[in-house]
């Protein structure tokens, strides 16, 4: 059992003045592998003080001495990948693949980062006025269990090119990756103050940062519920907020396009990170004319996505994170029969010959109607909506008609034609024919997904704020 019961702040780890402790399971054996103590809303003020304490300083500091600061986040980040990998195996159990992204790009956020500030113009000028870009202030950072160490490594990566400090509260239910995360950090050895890491619950310690006088700018991963009530609090003192929030993508297939290429695609886009994904195309729009024919392709695919343990390196689709989260899972698909949506394959309960852990059978629902809550709802888990369309028209109104907006998919052989569908979908990011991901393209989504953008220049954009001379 492991046993967390610290906080890193002003540059050390120090005991959190919380009396609660929160479990921590290994989702794929259902145990309990440790605690986390959840901390006081006064560790979020001791680490909010010494952010500000070392705002002033940092927030001068040269963008090339911070470039030097990002690589060695990088390097120690690197330097540890196994450990981190180790720590997102047992704890949040995801396949190989997502493993290995995250591990990877928990180092790579720091160097896209630098690479993002060594050539950004923070001074610019119009007419005789000159315009430089600042920091926006002691920043906060909010985390959620489904990106936890991504999250937290491309937030700090930002904070520290604008030159903030920042407090991060990461996902309670990843204690132990962040704590093997913020020991190799704590190695790269920026100057006290500029990160800390408070554990805590969202409703005590998350709150309380969303919250706080101190704090200019607050940086929020997570569902749209709870962005909501971090944008109502942030708007108490008129912080700067970038909120990414949930989805509901849609991945239309046009009538031209190759099946023998299309479906392994549509099921890699909807069982991203085992369902558990902002990301996920989990409405799949179909034209009447292929219906059938995608239909038992995506059943037969299937078959390439075995579910399992994070060791068993055959796995593609890993346990749900929580015994709540299976829950979830559980009463959207017998919610889907109720409303007249047919199970295809899977089902509720477990896959055949899988007894323990929080794993759940990979579902496709066909004869859905996009009124449907399974089609409207974030699931968050495997199960996926076969949508029919009539023609281009329906196939826009359809994928539009939803309140998120993050991103969506299409998938054909025209290139005209799919940037055209493209250019008609309201959402923060379209991805063409499985294209692969860019670091540094902004991340963020329309309407209900969320307020602002992440990553690149806009990410880094996002934490400065323009400061006029008029000359
Ligand atoms: P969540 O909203 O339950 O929790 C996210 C974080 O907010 C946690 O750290 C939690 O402790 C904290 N929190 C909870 N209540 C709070 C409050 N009142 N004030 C401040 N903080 C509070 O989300 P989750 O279940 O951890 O994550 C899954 C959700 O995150 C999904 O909806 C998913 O779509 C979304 N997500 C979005 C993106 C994106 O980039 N758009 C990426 C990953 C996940």
């Amino acid at each position: 059992m492991r046993e967390i019961t610290e906080n890193y702040i002003d540059g050390q780890f120090c005991p959190s003045t919380g009396t609660e402790n929160a479990p921590l399971f290994n989702p794929a054996t259902e145990e309990q592998i440790g605690n986390v103590r959840l901390s006081a809303g006064r560790d979020v003020d001791t680490a909010v003080a010494a952010a500000k304490r070392a705002f002033p300083a940092f927030s001068n500091t040269s963008p090339g001495d911070r470039v030097l600061m990002l690589r060695r986040l990088a390097a120690a980040a690197a330097d540890n990948a196994d450990a981190i990998r180790k720590a997102i195996q047992e704890e949040y159990g995801a396949p190989a693949p997502f493993v290995d992204f995250t591990a990877n790009h928990a180092g790579n956020a720091f160097l896209d980062m630098a690479a993002v500030l060594e050539t950004y113009a923070r001074t610019r000028n119009i007419g005789t006025t000159e315009v430089e870009m600042r920091p926006v202030g002691v920043a906060g950072a909010i985390t959620p269990w489904n990106a936890n160490v991504g999250f937290i490594c491309s937030k700090l990566a930002v904070a520290v090119a604008a030159g903030t400090s920042i407090v991060i509260k990461p996902s309670e239910m990843s204690a132990m990756q962040t704590q093997v995360l913020a020991e190799a950090l704590h190695g790269a050895g920026l100057p006290s103050g500029v990160f800390n890491i408070v554990n805590g619950s969202g409703a005590d310690a998350g709150s309380a940062l969303a919250a706080h006088p101190d704090i200019g700018k607050i940086s929020f991963t997570g569902s749209t519920t709870t962005g909501q009530a971090v944008y109502r609090a942030a708007a108490a003192t008129m912080k700067r907020v970038t909120l990414e929030l949930g989805g509901k993508g849609a991945q239309i297939v046009l009538d031209d396009a190759d099946l023998d290429v299309v479906v392994p695609n549509l099921l890699a886009n909807g069982f991203i990170n085992s369902g558990q994904a902002c990301i996920a195309g989990t409405r799949i729009l179909v034209p009447f004319r292929l219906l059938a024919e995608v239909e038992a392709r995506l059943a037969a695919g299937l078959a390439e996505w075995p579910v399992g343990p994070a060791f068993d390196t055959a796995s593609r689709i890993g346990p749900m994170v929580s015994r709540k989260q299976w829950d979830q899972v559980q009463s959207y698909i017998a919610l889907g029969r109720i409303e007249g949506a047919r199970v295809l394959v899977g089902g509720e309960g477990r896959p055949d010959g899988i007894e323990r852990g929080w794993f759940v059978r990979p579902t496709l629902f066909t004869d859905v109607s996009n009124s449907m809550r399974i089609a409207r709802e974030e699931i968050f888990g495997p199960v996926l909506s076969i949508i029919p369309y009539r023609d281009e028209e329906d196939a826009i109104r359809i994928a539009n008609d939803t309140d998120y907006g993050l991103q969506n998919y299409v998938l054909g052989t025209n290139s005209d034609r799919l940037r055209r569908v493209a250019r008609r979908l309201e959402s923060g990011r379209v991805v063409i024919n499985g294209a692969a991901h860019n670091p540094l393209a902004p991340f963020g989504g329309t309407k209900q997904s969320g307020v602002g953008r992440e990553y690149g220049v806009f990410g880094l954009e996002a934490f400065l704020e323009p400061r006029a001379l008029l000359i």
